[in-house]
């Protein structure tokens, strides 16, 4: 007779980006059959985005990797043994033994991949710390941080979004969050619903841009410009908030000279937007009263993304948008450990300041809040033993060979490192030329604790399947760190990890399971009882830590390198400004493997306006190569009215999963990073290189 299925659901939080939204796991039996939103998650409420509805099919993909791998042929050639997890993680500890007795601890890597939600990145500081290794490369600048460091210096935290009020006015600034954060995106549309007045910046058209009071096109690379142009109309036209600028803020009198060099009219020559825009936009935002500013990933690939922050920040404060009631707010975090900022967790004090010292970009000049390695300056280590040679590398789910700018030094890099071992969910250009590869969880295989950036929740993650022989990355871990002799300092179970995290809120995760959300607490005017976290514990307009340190006080546009303006010469070759955008199905270069998303978007897309297409002979649908100084792409031409004619809107992060080994799964064709160079002028405070703005042209193939 045939047994009965038993039908369950399970409460649990999605890990395929960092946004954290909460998911109802529908099984039958040991299967997973359904992955829907969670109406009670208040990151998401209900909502899913395409590749969270695609969960399922991230989880059973044939072409998951399911056993440890090691390299039997040339790297890259696609020729692998499997082996036992013992096997692999003992030649794993050999080689960092090796490479830290024969040439120091900095002569090793650890490189993170972008942000899943949990506490991933913060077991590998914690590793990283304990084993005195002081180079950990992550995308933190180029994503989210420069924002958050923008936002901490000027008013002393990083403001939520308050949609319950709900706001007058929406400003959605370089965010697709149709696309990427669905939550506040479902948000948005009910404020909107709600008659939110919206202003939308993008150079390329999203989905709220038909919704929008006003949809700006600036020139990519200029948003800093733009935000001190606005900061000039709400100034001169006494747009601002008179008491909230006399009661708590510093350095007004220093703005309101320094934002006279930036005038409407000559902000329209830097930005290409008309200056009737500028003011228009600048009204709508300090008279719809209160008023947030969404900013997103865009922000951050240019020279100016952190001072891009502080100038948007400045607006939030003279707008008196900072604290009330439908603006943007402090929280109280949910209490459990935090992954960011949780020394008992990442033991940063565990490792010597001798070691410390030796970390890449240390003596650089950057924020003092920066703690990473800069991923060009890993890999001229690697290539030109500059400071010190790089050996040895570990890569906790990341694909450098198209993530990192200038791909094609990263390339060399990668394939120059004695030994490089790779976690990941599936086999990448970049885990292709590793020594080793091991099979790592989706997030339906373990246990966790998510703590997503946009809001202060603290959300369970449950194991509901199995792949292979997968492990979590606290797993990997903490078994290699049991070959380092560092095992005390990893709970043998990841559950018993996890109460720790727990342990100030007074619950063990068996309880959580029961409980599944925790949430922050939102804090409305916190600086009239508390002030605001800065030395002076006002709004630091003009910031007194930037003057210490050496940077600009105030925020001051840079051109930034290649550009039209910049680079009037090269202009005359390449013509047009390159940016790029990120597809709706995919993470970053996650998810092209997965038929269901791939299906809607096939191909690598190229934004291109008639004008300009028609100049080249280029027709909807043509294969076109996109070019800069640096090298050739190419992607299937869309044709819209959706981009400025003098700018491209480059797809981002494309590889082909299909086409195996050969060509490393033709990693070079369509990745945006073959263009995009790692050289300086970088950021100054958090040592970006400048990833768009720059100028190419494009050709029919
Ligand atoms: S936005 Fe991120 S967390 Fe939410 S469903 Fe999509 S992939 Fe999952």
């Amino acid at each position: 007779m045939e047994q009965e299925l038993e039908f369950r659901t399970v409460k649990s939080t999605c890990g395929l980006c960092q946004t954290g939204c909460g998911v109802l796991i529908h099984m039958e039996g040991n299967k997973v059959v359904l992955v829907e939103g969670d109406p009670d998650s208040p990151v998401n409420r209900g909502a899913l985005c395409t590749k969270g509805l695609a969960s399922s099919d991230y989880l059973y993909n044939p072409s998951r990797l399911k056993h440890p791998l090691k390299r039997v042929g040339e790297k890259g050639s696609g020729a692998w043994e499997q082996i036992s997890w013992d096997e692999a993680l003992d030649l794993v500890a050999d080689e960092f033994i090796k490479a830290k007795a024969s040439y120091g601890p900095e002569s090793l890597v650890f490189m993170r991949g972008s942000f899943k939600g949990g506490f991933q990145g913060t077991y590998l500081s914690r590793f990283a710390n304990v084993f005195g290794v002081p180079n950990i490369a992550s995308m933190a600048s180029v994503c989210y941080v420069p924002r958050v460091n923008g936002s901490i210096i000027t008013h002393g935290y990083n403001p939520v979004p308050d949609y319950e009020y709900p706001p007058g006015c929406i400003l959605v600034w370089g965010a697709n969050m149709a696309e990427t954060r669905i939550g506040e995106h479902k948000q948005t549309v009910s404020a909107l619903e709600r008659g939110s007045k919206l202003i939308v910046i993008d150079p390329r058209r999203i989905d709220l841009s038909d919704r929008a009071d006003i949809w700006i096109q600036p020139r990519p690379g200029s948003d800093l410009a733009l935000a001190l142009g606005m900061i000039n109309v709400i100034i001169n036209e006494g747009l601002y908030n008179k008491t909230f600028v006399n009661n708590w803020t510093v350095g007004f009198d220093a703005l309101k000279v320094h934002i006279k060099s930036y005038p409407p009219e000559v902000v329209e020559q830097i930005t290409w937007v008309k200056a009737r825009d500028i003011r228009r936009a600048a009204t709508i935002y300090a008279t719809s009263h209160p008023a947030i500013i969404q900013l997103g990933n865009a922000i951050d690939h240019n020279i100016n993304n952190f001072q891009t922050a502080r100038a948007v920040s400045i607006l939030r404060a003279i707008t008196g948008n900072l604290s009330i009631p439908g603006g943007e707010l402090s929280c109280s975090l949910p209490g459990a450990l935090s992954p960011m900022g949780s020394p008992e967790l990442d033991l940063r004090d565990k490792m010597s300041k001798q070691n410390r010292e030796k970390r890449l970009n240390a003596e650089d000049g950057l924020l003092p809040t920066v703690f990473y390695a800069l991923p060009q300056s890993i890999v001229k280590a690697i290539l030109h033993g500059d400071p010190y040679p790089v050996r040895v590398g570990f890569v906790q789910g990341g694909n450098m060979l198209l993530t990192y700018s200038n791909a094609r030094q990263a390339y060399s890099a990668l394939k120059k490192l004695d030994f490089l071992a790779i976690a990941d969910m599936f086999m990448t250009p970049t885990a292709a030329l590793a020594d080793i590869v091991l099979p790592v969880a989706s997030y339906l295989e373990y246990d966790s604790i998510v703590a997503p950036p946009y809001y202060p929740v603290t959300q369970i993650q449950q194991k509901v399947a199995q792949i292979g022989e997968s492990r979590s990355d606290y797993e990997i871990l903490r078994d290699l760190a049991h070959r380092l002799d560092l095992g005390e300092y990893f709970w043998e179970s990841e559950e018993a990890c996890l109460d720790f995290i727990l342990k100030p809120v007074g619950l063990t995760f068996k309880e959580f399971r029961n409980v599944g959300t925790l949430e922050g607490r939102k804090e409305y005017r916190r600086h009239e009882r508390d002030g605001f976290a800065t030395p002076s514990g006002k709004v630091e307009l003009l910031s007194s830590q930037l003057n210490e340190w050496g940077f600009d006080p105030l925020p001051a546009y840079h051109e930034p390198p290649e550009s039209p303006y910049s680079a009037p010469e090269l202009a005359k070759e390449f013509p047009l400004v390159f940016t790029s955008w990120k597809s709706g199905p995919y993470r970053h270069s996650a998810g092209r493997q997965i038929a269901s998303l791939r299906s809607t978007q096939p191909e690598p897309v190229v934004f291109i306006h008639p004008d300009t297409a028609g100049k080249h002979g280029i027709v909807d649908d043509d294969w076109v190569y996109i070019e800069t100084k640096r090298g050739q792409i190419r992607q299937k031409a869309r044709l819209t009215t959706d981009i400025d004619p003098r700018v491209v809107g480059v797809d981002y992060a494309w590889w082909f999963p299909e086409r195996g080994y050969e060509n490393l799964y033709g990693w070079a064709e369509a990745n945006i990073n073959i263009l995009t160079d790692d050289n300086p002028p970088y950021a100054r405070e958090m040592g970006t290189p400048n990833l768009r703005g720059i100028l190419c042209k494009i050709s029919k193939v």
